[in-house]
């Protein structure tokens, strides 16, 4: 009876109780609600690509509520894409910033802003950031050292850059020949511009060291030891780089062709060159192999070589070098003179070097794409894309 009593004594009192709660939580529901739908309307104007207006909307989100970090993280990316960096950078080192923020939070927000100064083109900030990131374990340690080598191969700090890799090789188990390979050439390349002739015999060792297969690190040996007056050798190197990957012989026909004539082996220079045209390869190495052909043998004998390569393939640079070779033989043919200044206008619009990776296209070979950065991703091949004419 008693707790009946008490029970009816506190009715009211649970009620309010309840009811202030109940007021309380459809406040609270109603703001995530808010919230909520403010983050969805900034999202759909951002997949509509209205970013200004998707900004404003996720920006007063950001008031309403400040702690919201994965709301700050969209917010510095969509500032830096839209090339805002100062405050991508400002709300990023805010986040950097926050102690209440766990370890791995404030990680992100550090490569983050190392992202935003990349973009911004401050470098040296960029690298402090990602230097930082890569001290410690954690989620962004790769990813930070493989950020620092991009940065270091941009600023063409070659040695900073090997290093790096080998930390790379280290932390993730993996190797890098063929890059390391590569920063040891262009190392060479450097070397070879000041002069320093025994540094860049040094360093092109270790090129060759690092990756025995680097065919450009090949080609370089090959001159190095043509200019050095020894002529066979340097045929072999150049040699063994067609047997590697047949498609690179093109880079060396001219340079194998001009050292067997210059060591006096003009018959053995001919034979090489037939050889590399019967097998015909790609365009380019027929090509460089008849023009020297002709050089040596002269238009007629050239001339018979290339039909029977054009038989089997039809290429514009390969009828290109036949209306050469036609108006050597024939001057002053008209036509024969349009017709080339054709093939080359067509060449010139149409045929580029593409990288496997990324598809950048570019008129000259390129050992590093300029667009992915990707090492070896293109082939030494041009190819005839007719979707360009
Ligand atoms: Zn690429």
């Amino acid at each position: 009876m008693e707790f009946e009593l008490w029970y009816l004594l506190a009715m009211p009192v649970l009620f309010g109780a309840g009811w202030f709660a109940r007021a309380f939580d459809i406040k609270e529901k109603k703001s995530v609600a808010d919230e909520t739908q403010t983050l969805y309307k900034g999202l759909d104007l951002l997949l509509d690509d209205k970013k200004d207006q998707a900004l404003n909307s996720l920006v007063n989100l950001a008031k309403v509520d400040p702690d919201t970090v994965e709301l700050h993280f969209a917010l510095g990316a969509l500032f830096r894409r839209r090339g805002d960096y100062d405050k991508a950078v400002r709300i990023h080192n805010h986040l950097y910033n926050r102690a209440d923020l766990p370890k791995k939070e404030r990680n992100r927000a550090l490569y983050a802003l190392g992202q935003d100064y990349l973009k911004a083109g401050l470098w040296d900030r960029a690298e402090a950031n990602f230097k930082k990131l890569a001290e410690v374990d954690g989620e962004y340690k790769v990813t930070a050292i493989k950020e620092l080598v991009n940065i270091y191969e941009s600023e063409k700090e070659w040695l900073k850059a090997i290093d790096e890799a080998h930390i790379l090789e280290k932390v993730t188990g993996e190797t890098y020949p063929s890059r390391i390979s590569h920063l040891y050439c262009e190392l060479t390349m450097q070397c070879l511009f000041f002069k320093k002739f025994d540094e860049a015999a040094g360093f092109l060792k270790q090129a060759i060291a690092a990756d025995p297969q680097n065919k450009r690190a090949l080609i370089m040996q090959g001159n190095l030891l043509q200019k050095q007056g020894r002529l066979e050798e340097a045929v072999e190197v150049w040699k063994k780089i067609g047997k590697i990957s047949p498609q690179y012989e093109t880079l060396v026909v001219g340079s194998v062709a001009e050292t067997l004539l210059k060591a006096g082996k003009e018959e053995d220079a001919v034979r090489y060159l037939k050889s590399v045209a019967e097998q015909g390869i790609n365009a380019d190495s027929v090509d460089t192999a008849v023009n020297w052909l002709s050089k040596i043998e002269g238009p007629e004998k050239a001339l018979e070589v290339l039909r029977r390569y054009l038989e089997h393939k039809k290429s514009l640079i390969g009828f290109k070098r036949l209306a050469d070779l036609r108006l050597a033989q024939d001057p002053e043919n008209k036509e024969l003179k349009e017709l080339d200044e054709f093939l080359k206008r067509q060449i010139d619009k149409t045929v580029r070097y593409k990288c496997s990776k990324c598809g950048f296209v570019t008129k000259s070979f390129q050992w590093q794409c300029p667009g992915c950065r990707n090492w070896d991703s293109f082939a030494p091949v041009r190819s005839e894309d007719p979707s360009r004419i």
